[in-house]
């Protein structure tokens, strides 16, 4: 198969595409998702199968318009919409009460969906397009990082799907914020971007942040969430300052990787880049291709407190 790189231009064709049940990418804000239309069963099946992702891990519907919430969502509360009036079109993902006409493979069986409205233009005007809500798992094969451009979406799956629409560089790299508000108190299972001060001064009322995403009845709330995810294939070592670094650097095997923004050195078998969400999947990406067995992040004031960057850090070097 051959795999077009679309441009804005060609929103109509990749629309087309998708509506005859073929996978394009594209790109979001947060990340490129791999599209399917929310009723083509068959489409959202070759996604599953495209990138390897367990059958139980549910997928995000993407949304271009508000009035589309209530055909593929129930029972929806007021919060729903004070949310959406305040982080939408963002990172924000909201899991409401399912509309029964959402097949069972969106939601891996469960009774609620997750719904966003993505804030990249080019994803507004191809959902308005399909005219229909469009599910995007990430675009990368299973466990491997996000792609937050064109030619990591290329990496993976060239010659696997009908197409990606180049976006550009997602502009915040990271995944969105995932946040539960089936429950009385609203429960954030996945840290993103919307952070947990921004929604609480947006509701008035405490949100509860659980990373382990274990629901009180001990079931799993968000089942992607207990998979390895994010992953190089580099072992990560995490350092909370500078101080242990020289005896880490002593007794590590070169080329290595460094993200940090607060060392600097001219060795040349020491490839040092920055640490932020925006590029974090782009060098993990680097290190992979360019066969780096080990990556040390050294933290500073500001990425030690980015709790969405240290869920994505913690995920990555979790071995399984
Ligand atoms: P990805 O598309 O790779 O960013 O992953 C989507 C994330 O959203 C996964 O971690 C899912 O577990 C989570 N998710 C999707 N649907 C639901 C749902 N109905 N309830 C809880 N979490 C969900
Ligand atoms: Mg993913």
């Amino acid at each position: 198969m051959l795999t077009h790189l679309y441009t804005r231009n060609d929103i109509k064709q990749a629309a087309c595409e998708l509506l005859r049940g073929n996978i394009i990418a594209f790109a979001t804000e947060t990340v490129y998702g791999l599209a399917a239309p929310v009723f083509n069963v068959a489409a959202i099946e070759k996604i599953f199968i495209v990138k390897g992702r367990p059958s139980d891990n549910p997928l995000i519907i993407h949304i271009s318009r508000l009035d589309q919430l209530s055909q593929v969502a129930v029972h929806i509360p007021p919060l729903a919409y004070t949310l959406a009036r305040a982080f939408w079109p963002g990172p924000l993902t909201l899991i409401l009460a399912r509309h029964p006409h959402v097949p069972g493979i969106v939601t891996g069986g469960l009774d609620t969906v997750a719904v966003r409205m993505p804030a990249h233009p080019d994803a507004l005007t191809l959902i308005d397009t399909v005219g229909q809500p469009l599910v995007a798992p990430s675009a990368n094969i299973s466990g491997k990082p996000s792609s937050t451009r064109a030619e990591h979406v290329l990496e993976d799956f060239n010659g696997k799907i009908t197409g990606v629409l180049d976006g550009g560089i997602c502009s915040q790299g990271i995944e969105s914020t995932v946040i539960d508000i089936t429950t009385s108190t609203p429960l954030i299972l996945r840290p993103g971007p919307i952070t947990k001060d921004n929604i609480e001064k947006v509701i008035g009322q405490p949100v509860i942040y659980n990373p382990t995403n274990e629901h009180t009845s001990g079931a799993l709330k968000s089942p992607g969430m207990k998979y390895r995810h994010y992953a190089p294939e580099a072992k990560i070592i995490v350092l909370e300052n500078k101080d242990h670094l020289n005896q880490v650097l002593s007794t590590t095997e070169k080329p290595l990787m460094i993200l940090s923004n607060e060392f600097a050195t001219a060795e040349k078998n020491i490839h040092v880049y920055p640490l932020n969400p925006k590029t974090l999947y782009h060098y993990f990406r680097q290190s992979d291709k360019n066969n780096i067995s080990t990556i040390i992040i050294i933290h500073d004031a500001v990425s030690r407190l980015d709790t969405a960057l240290l869920n994505r850090i913690n995920k990555a070097a979790q071995k399984q």
